[in-house]
């Protein structure tokens, strides 16, 4: 562990200068075509992680269960990612940009204090596989956002994201409330501090909402796909991005209902007289490729720029099984995109291109040694 974490600082203090040998080795990886997976999970944790969640929810009513840290030593983390490492190999996708599991966030529950101590937990567990295995996997950070706190409150938990562990971005909930919406919209001048400094930073934000309290809405059938349908519709409705205009947000599991009700959204921004579009949206906004099934893929690329998509899977997350039609992983989601018969240049956009650019991979240690 120590070692990597110095090789890690060693690499990050060389950030900034983008020598040659850097250039030509991206090349000789863009031939390779290194899969870049945008959208991946933490779900194997050990359960050393899940008592001490349960035990730090229990002391919110009974305060002598307050847990100590968990003890994970890096065999146990390596081992917990084998599943993940045992894909990766299989269906040829070279890295993912990993996050902590999103239902197990959280935001909900317990104070800020709560969401802080356990972000740091599940923040630092990233870091420490994304130092064992530099070439699989690079961090994707959770904020310790916590219901009518400001989201300011969480801007020294992104710069530790950011500075410290080398991590590309930030999963931002739109509602961590769990399913109220009880915070105000993305829009709202609430948010501004966060995405100063994700601006300062120059780091994306994935939106993605955590478990939901709702029964009415099932977390990974519904209430994704509605939160990232509505913090669409919220842009939409904002100058959001004439006052960000370099903040990119990503909007996973396919864009939830944008793509298949593209029409209804640019006629609803056209009565609203704002410009198309592509000119309001589409230089900020990007959208991963996690949808199941090869009519929803083809219908994503028909209707978004290949510029604006990423390739992504959500690799052990929210549907692990095999179709039976196919044979197939559901979730295998690179099959979908070989299937379309994309030019040699569009391709190279979605598998890498676009997250090298979104994510700002270049500046990143890991990734530059990867290539070297
Ligand atoms: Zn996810």
């Amino acid at each position: 562990m120590e070692l990597c974490r110095r090789d890690f600082f060693k690499g990050a203090a060389a950030i900034g200068a983008m020598s040659a040998s850097f250039g030509r080795a991206f090349a000789q990886s863009a031939e390779k075509m290194l899969v870049i997976d945008c959208h991946g999970h933490y779900t194997t944790e050990p359960k050393e992680l899940h008592e001490f969640r349960r035990a730090q929810i229990a002391a919110l009513k009974d305060p002598t269960q307050k847990p100590s840290a968990p003890t994970i030593t890096d065999e146990q983390l390596r081992e917990s990612v084998q599943p993940q490492l045992k894909f990766q190999r299989e269906r040829g996708t070279g890295l993912v940009l990993f996050s902590p599991r999103a239902s197990g966030m959280g935001h909900h529950i317990g104070t800020a204090e709560t969401s802080a101590e356990w972000t740091a937990i599940c923040n630092e567990l990233i870091y420490r596989i994304s130092t064992l295995f530099p070439d699989n996997f690079i961090g994707i950070g959770q904020l310790p956002q916590s219901p009518g706190v400001p989201p300011s409150n969480c801007i020294a938990e992104l710069e530790r994201c950011a500075k410290t562990y080398g991590f590309v971005a930030v999963n931002l909930n739109p509602d961590p409330t769990g399913g109220r919406w009880g915070d105000p919209p993305l829009f709202d001048r609430w948010w501004y501090p966060l995405y100063e400094k994700l601006v300062e930073l120059d780091m994306p934000a994935v939106v993605h909402v955590s478990a939901s309290v709702n029964p009415s809405m099932h977390f990974t059938g519904a209430y994704y796909l509605a939160a990232d349908t509505g913090a669409f519709m919220q842009f939409i409705t904002s100058d959001l991005f004439k006052d960000f205009p370099s903040l990119r947000m990503i909007i996973p599991h396919g864009g939830g209902a944008v793509p298949f009700h593209w029409g209804r959204f640019r006629g609803l921004a056209q009565d609203m007289k704002k410009p198309p579009l592509e000119e309001l949206l589409l230089k900020n906004v990007f959208f991963d490729t996690c949808v199941y099934h090869q009519p929803g893929m083809e219908l994503l690329f028909k209707v978004i720029p290949a510029d604006n998509i990423l390739f992504a899977s959500e690799m052990l997350g929210a549907v692990r099984g095999v179709d039976p039609r196919t044979g197939n992983y559901y979730d295998d989601t690179k099959r979908y995109i070989d299937a379309l018969g994309l030019s040699e240049g569009d391709r190279r956009k979605v598998f890498y291109d676009n997250a090298r650019r979104v994510f700002r991979l270049d500046r990143n240690a890991q990734f530059r040694q990867r290539q070297g």
